[in-house]
């Protein structure tokens, strides 16, 4: 059997964390399977629907490197599809029209929340004489559920569930509008897409059960089920917005690289023994469904950033310049020039080790790329006020080397606090940062003046004694 996983998701115009690791999950899965993994954009909600809210979502995927097999499939697309199963449902007595007012149903729910009831239709129109139809009413359809014994799950996940059959309403697979609703589309979908395993959030458990009266009604393979526990916020809450952040998006805008993050909401959920850092090759290969965790796991933004800074220092130069080009754009309105990269792959190693996400990697190299006069910021100003005897005498021994190495630019700053600062290397070294990088945070100085060369380390200089 080849395994077939799906990634089905409902375009709200963002891709919650969430969904992201149940797409996640569900590509693991297949591709540790030599199987299929197949996405659906669940597009029944016209009223809201946008092609910019599915773009949203096939960007998440394509920015976590979650690669599908097959053409996207459209739900909305397949609605003739649904409505005939529906039909012949009703051929085979299996479903039925269901005249019920508004006000009918209104009685029957409150009549079942006054006697504690879960569920409220009292199924009259189940075996009802159809001749009995008022013409005036545009019917529904509700499927025959089970009346008596129970429904049973074997999921990977929550183990076996079970619930008595009389609490499963005849549910509405068609509206009077003669549309599906998402309960019937969905079962059809997952069974003509050929689906083998559905993995995805506890919330959808509930479904499940219904989802599984259409299979067995239309005699269908029923596919496995894994609900997995839903990501829940420090406080215990649901993931959202208030915790920070809740979609891909946001934290791709926040300088984390999808290796991270896929490596992190892997994690978040699913185990193998004690291993935290589990790149996608290690993730593959080891992901199944035993491991993924039976309690609702949750966001720890401190692991996120240890396991970002992880996949920082193991990308190479050019991998995370690619990266972060963007970033340079949108924080510091410059596009990175040819020096500006050279320059950042020569002190890359430091700047590496420094930076928990790429805005922390762009702010703290963007000075390689800058070109004088540079913009000083509030703190460096103040370390330049002041400091210009201290500049010039930095310029004139640079100026006098022969090289200009790392232990040089030390060598001479040094000699400079003796002389000047009672030897305190800080009152040399911040006016020099300043002046080199127009902040007072950035790799070792004396490092990033190696990489700049005397001419360029002398002009900085200069400008900032113009300044
Ligand atoms: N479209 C549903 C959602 O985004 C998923 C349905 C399913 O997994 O069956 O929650």
């Amino acid at each position: 059997m080849t395994v077939v996983t799906r990634f089905p998701p409902s375009p709200t115009g963002f891709m919650h964390v969430g969904n992201a690791r149940t797409a996640i999950f569900n590509w693991l899965y297949a591709r540790n399977k030599g199987g299929k993994f197949v996405v659906r954009i669940e597009d029944t909600d016209r009223k809201r629907h946008s092609e910019e809210a599915v773009a949203a979502i096939m960007d998440g995927l394509k920015w976590l490197g979650l690669d599908y097999d097959g053409e996207v499939l459209s739900q909305f697309a397949q609605r003739d599809r649904h409505t005939g199963v529906a039909e012949e449902m009703i051929a085979k007595g299996q479903a039925y029209y269901c005249y019920c007012s508004p006000e009918e149903l209104n009685d029957m729910r409150e009549k079942a929340r006054a006697e504690g009831q879960k569920t409220f239709y009292d199924r009259r129109w189940r075996d009802a004489d159809p001749t009995t139809a008022p013409a005036d009413v545009k019917p529904v359809v509700r499927i025959k559920a089970p009346l008596e014994g129970q429904t049973t799950i074997k999921d990977k996940v929550q183990g076996e569930v079970s619930v008595a059959n009389d609490q499963l309403d005849d549910f509405i697979i068609l509206r009077s509008d003669g549309t599906p609703t998402y309960m019937l589309s969905v079962v059809v979908d997952d069974h003509d897409m050929g689906i083998t395993h559905i993995i995805r959030g506890d919330d959808h458990l509930n479904n499940t059960f219904r989802q599984k009266v259409i299979f067995d009604a239309m005699g269908w393979d029923v596919p496995e089920f894994a609900h997995a526990p839903l990501i829940h916020g420090a406080d215990g809450g649901k993931f959202s917005k208030r915790h920070g952040a809740q979609s891909i998006q946001e934290f791709r805008e926040m300088g984390y690289l999808p290796e991270a993050l896929l490596n992190y909401l892997l994690r978040l959920g699913w185990s193998h023994g004690d291993d935290e850092i589990i790149p996608r090759d290690k993730a593959i290969e080891w992901f199944n469904l035993e491991n993924i965790g039976k309690a609702p796991s949750k966001f720890d933004f401190a692991k996120l950033d240890s396991l970002n800074a992880h996949y920082i220092n193991e990308s190479s130069a050019e991998e995370l310049i690619t990266q972060a080009l963007p970033f340079y754009k949108e924080r510091h309105g410059m596009a990175l020039n040819d020096l500006g990269k050279q320059r950042i792959t020569q002190g890359i190693d430091e700047l590496k080790s420094r930076a928990k996400t790429l805005l922390q990697f762009v702010d703290e190299s963007v000075f390689y790329a800058k070109s004088i006069p540079l913009q000083f910021d509030e703190k460096a100003l103040k370390n330049l006020d002041g400091a210009e005897d201290i500049l010039r005498a930095l310029k004139t021994s640079f100026e006098a080397a022969d090289t200009l190495d790392a232990d040089k630019v030390q060598e001479i700053c040094k000699a400079i606090a003796a002389e000047h600062m009672n030897g305190k290397l800080g009152k040399v070294a911040m006016p020099l940062r300043a002046a080199l990088t127009g902040t007072t945070v950035s790799p070792s100085i004396f490092h990033a003046a190696e990489i700049f060369g005397s001419d360029e380390v002398c002009n900085r200089i200069q400008a900032a004694l113009d300044r």
